[in-house]
């Protein structure tokens, strides 16, 4: 018998897993203004404001996704505000926008949000949101400072598509470093690639610093070696720079790039040509041209208020009708670097890559739950490791110690999963329904700002935390 206290709502007869309270049995779950209440067996009907039946459902905290994209500095010619949705359809509960932009994000979210919480990085783009292509160290802490005012908890480095100098991109590690602002990296120099190259550099531009390594998986593709051998060197990077890195890695094969040439019909960026080059084709409008009718790459567009991709003809049309600025996408990560990076322990248990992302949001493959369940069917993951690496991890890493977990007082953020089909079936946030059967349903969103962008947060007039870095795992024990 549990103690009688009136619940607002009680997810009834789940399967709740909780590896950080060692929780994993058939269990109802109340929640009471936003937040977790009780765990317990058979909570009576009597105490309940409502009920929802959850039987033969997984009930995890929700999942938080530590790469994902809700706005853009380019990539124009779709609305990325639609990510939104898209990830709360597949049980997301906790965003972080890598590498858009927090007003943009904020006003995408009063738009189209979807209920989600939401962390925003910048994007340093030059000539865009960064004026010059080798930065000052003054010029840096400006920008870094006036992106936390606007709400934004960090910046990150489009190394792929805008790098800097090594000695730029140690910069602005430290620069950001010295402010407490989440730091992430695309990796990729003028001296590198966006591939083991620009990983082999990122330890020395970190230096005593601390950085976030965005998607692990997307420099193991076999651009320099075979794949296996780059997931085996990244590992054992990752381990000697375990105090100083968080990391994460996504399990779709589908990536996401951009289809920009140069007057002479040359591919811009360095991702858009590694993925012509994996299959032969020329670097060139051309080159494109041949991948997306041969079915090889598609094209991201607007459908029935999500995005989708198209691929042949109309891929080329959506690309030339763009003037070749378009958002694209080719099967280019191996599924060997997926399972490996998703499953690799130290000695000692944890695991060597913090969390798995969709590296989604807009792009339209926010498959981490789902896959991360295929990873729990095939064996490779207990259903514990799968949360810890879904959500409680990610909760540690972004120092959002309410989330992750299901003590007494936590956060009401819940993803309902069918192990049936691995899909999210329903997700919660702050204890309201934001999907249903696959659905979104919610509206708005929470954005999560720093100190510094309270008086932002304010003025937009959405409802807003203050999270705290100094609680973060990339800061943990940060002088
Ligand atoms: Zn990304």
């Amino acid at each position: 018998m549990v103690t009688p206290q009136q619940f607002d709502l009680v997810l009834k007869n789940g399967r709740v897993v909780d590896p950080a309270n060692n929780i994993d049995g058939q269990l109802d779950l109340g929640i009471k203004h936003g937040k977790i209440a009780m765990v317990a067996e058979n909570i009576a009907p009597d105490f309940a404001d409502d009920i929802i039946d959850v039987t033969d459902q997984v009930v995890m905290p929700g999942h938080i996704d530590t790469h994902a994209h809700l706005s853009s500095p380019f990539h124009r010619n779709v609305d990325r505000a639609y990510g939104h949705a898209m990830l709360v359809e597949s049980g997301t509960t906790t965003a972080l926008d890598l590498a858009g932009d927090p007003t943009a994000m904020a006003e995408g979210m009063l738009r189209r949000g979807a209920g989600l919480n939401v962390a925003s990085l910048m994007g340093l783009v030059p000539h865009s949101t960064i004026t010059e292509d080798d930065p000052k160290s003054s010029v840096l802490r400006d920008v870094i400072a006036d992106v936390k005012k606007r709400g934004g908890i960090g910046v990150k480095m489009l190394g792929g598509y805008h790098p800097f100098t090594p000695e730029v991109s140690a910069n602005v590690v430290k620069e950001a470093n010295d402010q407490l602002a989440w730091v992430a990296f695309h990796v990729g120099t003028k001296d590198s690639g966006s591939d083991m190259t620009g990983l082999r550099e990122v330890p020395g531009i970190t230096g005593n610093g601390r950085l976030h390594v965005a998607h692990i998986n997307s420099y193991t593709r076999g651009m320099v070696d075979e794949p296996h051998e780059e997931v085996r060197e990244a590992l054992g990077m990752i381990e000697r720079m375990r105090l100083q890195w968080v990391t994460e890695a996504y399990l779709a094969q589908a990536n996401g790039t951009n289809g920009l040439c140069d007057e002479a019909g040359n591919l811009v960026y360095n991702v858009a040509q590694n993925c012509l080059k994996a299959r032969g084709y020329p670097t060139t409008d051309e080159g494109i041209r041949a991948a997306l009718l041969d079915g090889y790459g598609s094209a991201l567009v607007e459908r029935g208020g999500r995005v989708v991709l198209v691929t042949g003809q109309e891929a080329v049309d959506v690309w030339e009708a763009a003037s070749t600025d378009a958002s694209l996408s080719f099967p280019v990560n191996p599924p060997t670097s997926a399972f490996t990076l998703a499953t690799a322990k130290y000695d000692d248990g944890t695991f060597r890559v913090d969390a798995i992302s969709t590296d989604g949001g807009s792009l339209p493959r926010n498959v981490a739950i789902e896959r991360t369940m295929a990873l729990v069917a095939f064996g490779a993951l207990s259903m514990g490791e799968a949360v810890i690496k879904l959500s409680y991890t990610p909760s540690r890493m972004l120092g959002l110690l309410n989330k992750g977990h299901f003590a007494e007082g936590a956060d009401g953020d819940i993803t309902v999963v069918n192990p049936a089909t691995g899909r999210a079936s329903m997700s919660l946030v702050a204890g309201e329904l934001i999907m249903f059967k696959g659905r979104a349903v919610g509206r708005g969103g929470t954005w999560l700002v720093l100190e510094e962008g309270r008086a932002a947060a304010e003025s937009s007039g959405l409802p807003f935390e203050v999270m705290n870095l100094e609680n973060s795992r990339l800061y943990e024990n940060w002088k």
